[in-house]
């Protein structure tokens, strides 16, 4: 099975304008599975939430998280427990910061790492110098909001990571304050099974790279007795995607040698690439698009497959 997460909301304890009580159920509203709670440098949410959670016990799952919001980027954390102070923030050393939240055993990754800068937006864009990329759990792919050229930017380097050999997770958010819509938005699935809670479904699925970012279908990618890589467009798909509309599909395959297109019909479900169409075929980065391969048309992304 898998889950929706919406990973990047506010609230009234920073800059949002709904409150807990409201987040939730607008989350409940639009069949979120798991959410998080990432307000701008406070957990003070933390408690009215889980109060909540307890006392009404509605269908959905909280992970508890925060954004630190800096003058040299933005760092989003998951299952954030205590409130870590920022005295050691260094931007000529984005380690010292990062180390310390995964020292509490939360998640750490960057938000919208190409959002405008300073004067427009000061402190959003990441500025921070990394070079131990191993306290970085992930990168916040899609940030909703933010413009195509961003959030393309900020899949470029992710993926150019990747296929560089580090294992960074991606993600998608909404950065959400007030009720936007969640229709045509990029969200994050993760492929679980009943019974596990969302906090452990989510820390397993960044650790080894298996989340689902989408706006329309959920599209998997598996590599094939290690000869072929075997995508599928799953029928979850997520509510308000229109896929009458999708005139074919595009499968774009990337790997450090270069990239392979494939056209699908419409009805359409599966694509299989022999791996010999790489040169290297040690990292495969697969996109799906609705229509020709360009950013207006991402759909999907999947997990990354090492061979
Ligand atoms: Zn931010
Ligand atoms: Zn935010």
């Amino acid at each position: 099975m898998y889950k929706r997460f919406e990973l990047h909301n506010h609230t009234i304890e920073s800059d949002g304008s709904l409150s807990a009580k409201e987040l939730i159920d607008y989350m409940v509203e639009n069949e979120v599975d798991a959410f998080a709670l990432t307000d701008h440098n406070t957990i003070s949410g933390h408690y009215k939430i889980k109060k909540i959670l307890e006392k009404e016990k509605p269908p959905i799952e909280c992970i508890l998280g925060m954004e630190y919001t800096t003058y040299y980027g933005h760092i989003l954390c998951f299952n954030l427990n205590e409130y870590i102070p920022w005295e050691n923030i260094d931007k000529e050393c984005a380690e010292l910061l990062l180390g310390s939240i995964k020292k509490t055993g939360a998640l750490a990754g960057i938000a919208h790492p190409f959002s405008y800068g300073a004067p427009i937006a000061q402190g959003c864009r990441w500025e921070m110098k990394l070079n131990d990329y191993s306290v970085l759990d992930f990168i916040e792919i899609i940030n909703n909001p933010e413009s195509l050229e961003a959030n393309e930017q900020a899949l470029m380097w992710w993926q150019s990571l990747c296929l560089s050999g580090l294992r960074i997770a991606m993600t998608a958010g909404m950065d959400l304050h007030r009720k936007d819509g969640f229709e045509n938005k990029f969200a994050v699935y993760v492929k679980t099974r009943p019974g596990i809670g969302a906090q452990t479904a989510l820390v397993r699925a960044i650790k080894t790279q298996k989340t689902y970012v989408t706006k329309g279908p959920v599209f998997e990618a598996l590599l094939q007795k290690n000869t072929a890589v075997k995508c599928r467009i799953e029928n979850i798909v997520k509510k308000g995607f229109d896929m009458q509309a999708v005139p074919f599909w595009t499968v774009e395959y990337t790997s450090p040698s270069g990239s392979v297109v494939r056209k699908l019909d419409k009805s359409e479900k599966m694509s299989f690439l022999p791996l010999s169409e790489f040169r290297d075929s040690s990292v495969i980065i697969v996109k799906l698009y609705a229509g020709e391969a360009c950013m207006e048309n991402l759909t999907a992304v999947a997990p990354v497959i090492y061979c």
